[in-house]
């Protein structure tokens, strides 16, 4: 049976949980509440019920999920508010802004009958997908290091994004999807060191971009980034494997796999460099290496709310849990703190 579901915050992203609501075969939307009499108006325009408060939500008994789409700094309030009214909550990304004042959205969690969960949407980014793929696959063995970045040039958005009482800055808008990614395709692990640099060339008074590294218990690595000043892009995805090298270039394009064949090459044909000639930097021709490409999977961003109301139902296990969001912030605790001291920090995440 479809769930009601009402959304507080109707900005762009309360807007586009509406969208997708009123085209999803398992929610109904019930309404939405904006602290902005405007988007109450422009939401009545669009034939969508604006109620008068959150608390008029929580107090609907026809409500049964309720999706924080606020500012980050209003998330905590408004998600145990709607728990203790006995909502089922989603919150959107970053959760909060801090371990600690998302220990108490979770404690709230616990105690309360409904379910919480956040909307780390980008699980279902068909690039992110197509790596975890291969991982699965075994094809090319596991990874020994991943590299995942996103490259824009337009530095961030001049809204609450950009000021940093609201919650602004990279690592908590673009930073928690990448490193959620970054968790799942290094499962059963432990982070064990925090190296972060953020930046601020778009003069900006949060971070406009980090580059951070992690190191893991079973000694993989990861490197992350996102920059806002960067006219030319770096690979979205570039991962080394026991037994070759992956890269996704951009968005639109498929993963690119060499697999090495044989590690020996009884002809290695030097290659001519201003400085003189190398073997070691040679390219390698295709009788020691395979070379193909991985078609991007398909998904379908519905699959959250598919799985967010099976688990009510109790017929499916929720697929964003609090401890996975919670090493999310965690990490970006350490990034934050990292940075801020100019080191890097022995953790065990
Ligand atoms: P936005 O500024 O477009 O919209 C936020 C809306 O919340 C505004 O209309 C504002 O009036 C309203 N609001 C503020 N305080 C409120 C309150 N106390 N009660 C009710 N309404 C209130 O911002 P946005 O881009 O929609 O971002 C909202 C949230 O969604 C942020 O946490 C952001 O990080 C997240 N987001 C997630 C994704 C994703 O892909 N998962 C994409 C974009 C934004």
């Amino acid at each position: 049976m479809k769930k009601n579901i009402a959304i507080i915050g109707y900005g762009g992203q309360g807007g586009w949980h509406a969208m997708h609501a009123l085209k999803s075969d398992v929610l109904t939307l019930v309404g939405v509440y904006d602290i902005k009499p405007e988007r109450c108006e422009l939401a009545r325009s669009r034939g969508i019920k604006a109620y008068g408060s959150a608390d008029e939500i929580f107090a609907d008994p026809a409500v049964d999920i309720v999706t924080i789409a606020t500012p980050n700094d209003v998330h905590k309030d408004l998600v145990i508010r709607a728990l203790a009214a006995g909502k089922h909550v989603v919150c959107e990304k970053p959760v909060e802004m801090s371990v600690a004042a998302l220990d108490e959205m979770l404690d709230a969690a616990k105690a309360a009958k409904g379910l919480f969960t956040v909307h780390q949407n980008r699980r279902w980014d068909v690039d992110f997908l197509a790596v975890k793929e291969l991982i699965a696959s075994g094809k090319i063995g596991a990874p020994i290091r991943i590299e995942s970045r996103i490259h824009g040039s337009r530095g961030i958005p001049s809204d609450w994004r950009c000021l940093k009482q609201y919650g602004g800055g990279m690592i908590l808008d673009w930073g928690v999807h990448l490193i959620d990614q970054m968790l799942q395709l290094i499962p059963n692990d432990t982070v064990t060191g925090i190296y972060c640099e953020t930046t601020a060339i778009t003069k900006s008074e949060v971070d406009d971009g980090f580059r951070l590294s992690l190191t893991f218990a079973s000694g993989k690595t990861a490197f992350v980034e996102v920059g806002t000043y960067n006219f030319i892009a770096m690979p979205r995805f570039y991962a080394q494997f026991e037994k070759g090298t992956a890269m996704i270039e951009d968005w639109q394009k498929n993963m690119q796999v060499v697999k090495c064949k044989y590690w020996h090459e009884n002809e290695v044909l030097p290659v001519q460099t201003a400085a003189g000639i190398t073997k070691t930097m040679a390219p390698r021709d295709e009788v020691t290496v395979d070379t193909f490409e991985w078609t991007r999977p398909t998904s379908d961003v519905h699959d959250f709310y598919r799985n967010f109301t099976a688990a009510i139902d109790g017929k499916a296990e929720m697929l964003i849990k609090p401890g996975e969001i919670r090493r999310v912030m965690q990490v970006m605790e350490g990034a934050f703190e990292s940075a801020e001291k100019k080191q890097a920090l022995s953790v065990s995440i």
